[in-house]
């Protein structure tokens, strides 16, 4: 996708073309029109925000008008694979453009049969009507979509994006055994951008397998550097469950374990309940197959999915992740409290380790330890830092 400015009067596609790309008007106006008796005539006009150009791209037909620029303009332009993703792989994008497109189009016909009633006229010449209310948020809503997506794909590309670590204590000892590697988007102009905000995003568009293999890529050898610090440390990396639903997972983990001579049991991969329940069986396999590779296998945010307990024995889980909002409430609430207690016993029971994230003061440390919690992390020991200020931290 690349943005291109086109000088007033110029014509952007032509009638009868066939159409390679759909615009987004980033600045200016353009307009749409058609040849009828001889004469152009403007069909509709598009303004900043708005997407044109994508019904030749749905259907593979022939461009229906002509489009040009009505002031000098800045045009997005989206080729036609972006769209091919949606069509083959329907989404809620795809649903709203189709939406978009049957509007404008039903729209379109209605005022030709008006113009061609009214008029044996040369003197023809309609009015731009705005579109329906509807139509206009739901293009917005795409259009500024599309647009987030770029920027994010852009970040990748010109590495705006970074791994920030945040330190893992043992629970006993205070001392330093691994960290959290979590990822921060900083922006040009926006400043630094949590995931939270952006990590929806680059699942919704599949982004995330490319970013989660670079993820992996950059943690593998970030633990390489703190190892001279740290001898065993371990690093964990988040994996989406989009990553899962990718058959090349396996394969990217083992070439990043390769290719940075990271040892694959000081890798932690941090996945979720909901993981375990997109797909239990392929799940299952692929976790096998990670451990074959000799990583370790976090269940994280445990306790807030959907999951039971019954079903932890099917996969090759060596460590829970019990979740912050029991632990931040622990002193407070006693079935939090209770909560933390009995995930740490079963854990215990069954063969697995525990990390509590979210210790934000030193008595949550002390109870954790009467808990026997092997592991923690939160904002009392450290926030999530810069690769610099981690090594730092380490050499402490
Ligand atoms: P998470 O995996 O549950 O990560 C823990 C989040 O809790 C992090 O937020 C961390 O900064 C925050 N945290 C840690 N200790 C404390 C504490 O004591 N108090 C409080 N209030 N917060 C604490 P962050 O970095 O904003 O990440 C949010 C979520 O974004 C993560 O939740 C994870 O689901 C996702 N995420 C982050 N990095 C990645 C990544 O590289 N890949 C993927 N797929 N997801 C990621
Ligand atoms: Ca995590
Ligand atoms: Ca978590
Ligand atoms: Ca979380």
């Amino acid at each position: 996708t690349v943005e291109e400015h086109v000088n007033e009067g110029r014509v952007i596609f032509s009638e009868g073309e066939p159409g390679d790309f759909a615009y987004i008007v980033k600045q200016g106006v353009v307009d749409l029109n058609t040849l009828i008796n001889g004469k152009s005539v403007r069909l509709t006009r598009f303004t900043e925000g708005e997407l044109f150009g994508e019904m030749a791209l749905l259907d593979k037909s022939l461009r229906s008008g002509t489009a040009v620029a009505a002031t000098d303009t800045v045009l997005i332009k989206i080729p036609i694979s972006y769209f091919e993703r949606y069509i083959n792989n329907p989404g809620d994008l795809a649903q709203t453009l189709l939406s978009v497109l049957l509007t404008r189009y039903r729209e379109m016909r209605g005022r030709f049969t008006a113009l061609a009633q009214r008029s044996e006229s040369s003197d023809i010449s309609f009015e731009y009507t705005e579109e329906p209310q509807r139509t206009a948020i739901e293009t917005h809503h795409t259009t500024s979509k599309i647009q987030r997506e770029i920027d994010l794909a852009n970040a990748l590309k010109q590495q705006q994006l970074a791994l920030f670590y945040q330190p893992i204590v043992d629970v006993k000892s205070q001392a330093i055994v691994g960290c959290e590697s979590l990822i921060r988007w900083i922006h040009p102009d926006r400043g630094m951008i949590p995931p939270d905000e952006f990590i929806g995003l680059a699942e919704d568009t599949g982004l995330i397998v490319p970013m989660g293999k670079w993820i992996i890529h950059e943690a593998c050898k970030a633990r390489n550097r703190f190892a001279e610090h740290i001898d065993n440390i371990y690093v964990s990396i988040n994996l989406s469950p989009i990553q899962f639903e990718s058959p090349s997972l396996v394969r990217d983990i083992e070439s990043a374990f390769v290719s940075t001579g990271v040892k694959p049991n000081r890798i932690y991969l941090e996945i979720t309940e909901t993981t375990l329940m997109l797909d239990p069986l392929n799940v299952a396999n692929i976790l096998n197959d990670l451990k074959r590779l000799d990583a370790v296998i976090a269940l994280d945010d445990f306790g807030t999915g959907y999951s039971s307990f019954s079903y932890l024995h099917r996969f090759p889980i060596d460590i829970l992740k019990i979740d912050q909002s029991f632990v931040f409430t622990m002193q407070d609430n006693s079935r939090s409290k209770e909560i933390v207690r009995t995930l740490c016993s079963l854990a215990t029971s069954l063969g697995m380790r525990t990390i509590a994230e979210g210790i934000e003061r030193e008595s949550d440390l002390h109870l954790l330890n009467s808990f026997a919690a092997d592991f923690g992390q939160g904002y009392f020991i450290a926030k999530p830092m810069p690769e610099e200020d981690f090594v730092n931290f380490l050499k402490a």
